[in-house]
Formats: structure tokens, C-alpha cells, sequence
């Protein structure tokens, strides 16, 4: 062999390494990783929210987006649970599953993972915490109707922060337990408005912000969201070693369901102005990854008029069900160029196990 063919072997020889990792990139640790839900909100109702907000939301601040296939094990149309599940613990189950596989069996989520792994872990929803989103990440039960079982599950876990409704799953209990002593017991600070929630400092924290359900934005919850946020943001963040957090726009889904366009608006800026705060944190911060997407799209919903200066939609209705479309995906911070591309709900599971660099499951 010549010379000269020596080098232009050498040549390909390197520049099929090369390829061959740039194919395969390993993502940036993440110390922190905030992954946000909007239930029920697919690309009509966060341009909806983008049109409420006169042209612009907090979520364009993302620098990466993908999209994730959402079907569930045994339907087109997944649930909450299901794809709550999908994220939390990488597989896909059946519709109403929480934290369990196809045969009943539980699967460890990311939240258990990162809590075992010694990171601050909290959930921030505007539903109960038992409600089907919160609830894969922490329970592990057949069906998501089981709320006090759900309930229950809470006690078995290390969650430092948990704010949402549900107080009666807790309390008002079939089984005569009453799980606010024991979360008490377990060092819990317990509150039971928003006022209470904001006094907190430091250390572990249970609030209950309603007896089951939370009001809507507009019918007196008003921005307990953001405020939610902070509070828990505030609290994880001094575990030196990170934080795994839950932040869910529960009722963009309920405004779906209810086909009620100004429902839907008026929990899209919410969720945007939640968003908002934690891009702020994750952008001072760093070492933060922010991941925001929805489980499933709600209503069918589409959007045949509007205006950018008065912030008005004309919505359209499909359906009061869920839909089976593609649910975008947003992403900022290190790692958060994993999120491009078109991907499998449980994919979600797999970057986040990456980002934090945890082995298996
Ligand atoms: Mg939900
Ligand atoms: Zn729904």
C-alpha cells in the first residue's frame, strides 16, 4: 500500500469515529431536572395562551422542542395515568395505570430514583395529589380512582415537598387513619392555604390547598401556582445534591374536557406564568434541566379566529374526550438538546435517567 493510500485510510478511518460519536452525543449532567405538565395541552391551546398573552409566552424562552407519540398500551387514546406513567417510569401501561406496568406490577419512578439517590424531591399540582399526573410518580396502584390508596402510598416515600389538592384523601379516610398526624409525625410542616404555604422556609412541607379539587384560575385559586412554585423551588434547591420536581397545569385538561375556551386560556397563562419563574431559576442556576410538555391533547381543540392586540380566539371543539395528536415537547438547560426529534413518551423517562446520569431503573 502506498503512502499515500495509508493516509487516506487513516483519514476515513477517523472520520468514521468521529461520525460515529457525533451520532451518539452524551448530554451534560443536569443537577436539578423540573419536569412541567400541562395536562391536556397540545400546540391549539398553548397558542391559545400565546394569543391570551398579546403575541408571546414565557415557553418560547425553551431552546430545543420535539414531539412525543402518546398512545398507551391498550389504547389510541391514552389517559393521565397512562402517560403520566410513561414519563415517570418508562413504560407504557394500561389507561388508568399508576406507576404500574401492563401486569399490575409496580415500576420505580424517577421521582423514587432521584429520592434514593439522595436528591430533594416535590410535586406541585392544581388538582389533588392524588389526582392521575402526581399520583404515577409516587404510587403505585392498578387504578387511578383509588385516591385514599394513593394517599397512602405518599407515606412510603422521602417527598419533601408536596403542594396540591386532596386534603380528604388524607383526612376523611374509610379507613379511620388520619395521614396528616402522620405525615406530622414524619416532620412534615402542614398548611392549608397558600399564606400558609409561603410562611415555610426550610425542611419538609405538606400542603393541602383544597378538600378535593382546587377552584379554577378564575374562580378564586388565582396565581397559588406560581406562588406554589416558588415556595418549592425555594425549599429543594438547598439539597446541595440536586432536586427532582413535578409542576402540573392540571385544569388546561379540564377546560378541554369542558370545551370551555376561556377555561383553557386562563389555565394556559397560569401555567405560562409558572413557567416563567422556573426558566428564571434554571437560567440564574445553570445546572437546571426544564422539560415542558403535556400527556395528551384535550378537546380536539383548534383555534378558527383570533386577534393578537385583543388577545381573542375563536375555539373549535372536536370532542369532550382526549385526542390521540403528537403533544409538543420544550426543553432548556443542559441536556435539553435531547429533546429534539420525534420520540416515544417513555423516551422521556430515558433522557431524564441520562441527564441525572442514574444507571438503571
Ligand atoms: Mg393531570
Ligand atoms: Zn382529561
Amino acid at each position: 500500500m502506498s503512502t499515500r493510500s495509508k493516509y487516506v485510510l487513516l483519514f476515513s478511518f477517523c472520520l468514521l469515529v468521529s461520525v460515529g460519536q457525533s451520532q451518539k452525543p452524551k448530554p451534560k449532567r443536569a443537577k436539578n431536572i423540573i419536569l412541567m405538565i400541562g395536562d391536556g395541552m397540545g400546540t391549539a391551546q398553548i397558542y391559545a395562551g400565546l394569543t391570551a398573552n398579546k403575541g408571546k409566552l414565557h415557553l418560547e424562552r425553551c431552546t430545543y422542542s420535539g414531539f412525543h407519540k402518546n398512545q398507551s398500551a391498550d389504547h389510541y387514546i391514552t389517559d393521565s395515568a397512562a402517560g403520566a406513567t410513561a414519563f415517570a417510569c418508562g413504560q407504557k401501561t394500561y389507561n388508568g395505570a399508576i406507576g404500574v406496568d401492563a401486569n399490575h406490577q409496580p415500576i420505580a419512578s424517577i421521582l423514587e430514583i432521584a429520592e434514593r439517590n439522595g436528591l430533594a424531591t416535590g410535586m406541585v399540582v392544581t388538582c389533588s395529589s392524588t389526582h392521575a399526573t402526581p399520583a404515577s410518580f409516587i404510587a403505585h396502584q392498578a387504578s387511578r380512582s383509588l385516591d385514599e390508596d394513593i394517599a397512602l402510598d405518599f407515606m412510603k416515600t422521602d417527598i419533601d415537598v408536596f403542594i396540591g389538592g386532596g386534603r380528604k384523601f388524607f383526612e376523611k379516610r374509610k379507613d379511620g387513619k388520619n395521614l396528616i398526624d402522620s405525615l406530622r409525625a414524619k416532620n412534615y410542616q402542614i398548611a392549608n392555604s397558600i399564606a400558609e404555604v409561603q410562611k415555610v422556609k426550610t425542611g419538609k412541607l405538606a400542603a393541602f390547598l383544597a378538600e378535593e379539587q382546587q377552584a379554577k384560575f378564575s374562580e378564586g385559586r388565582g396565581d397559588e401556582l406560581v406562588k406554589s412554585t416558588e415556595v418549592a423551588l425555594q425549599l429543594l434547591q438547598q439539597n446541595k445534591k440536586g432536586m427532582f420536581m413535578l409542576i402540573e397545569g392540571s385544569q388546561i385538561d379540564w377546560g378541554g374536557h369542558a370545551n370551555d375556551t376561556q377555561y383553557i386560556m386562563d389555565e394556559m397563562v397560569d401555567f405560562d406564568n409558572t413557567i416563567g419563574k422556573v426558566l428564571d431559576f434554571a437560567a440564574k442556576d445553570g445546572n437546571t434541566l426544564v422539560i415542558i410538555t403535556a400527556d395528551h391533547e384535550t378537546g380536539g381543540f383548534s383555534l378558527v379566529d383570533g386577534d393578537m392586540k385583543t388577545g381573542k380566539v375563536e375555539g373549535k371543539f372536536t370532542t369532550t374526550h382526549h385526542t390521540g395528536v403528537m403533544i409538543p415537547v420544550f426543553a432548556f438547560g443542559p441536556g435539553a438538546e435531547q429533546f429534539s426529534g420525534i420520540y416515544d413518551n417513555t423516551a422521556i423517562f430515558d433522557k431524564m435517567m441520562q441527564s441525572f446520569q442514574f444507571k438503571v431503573k
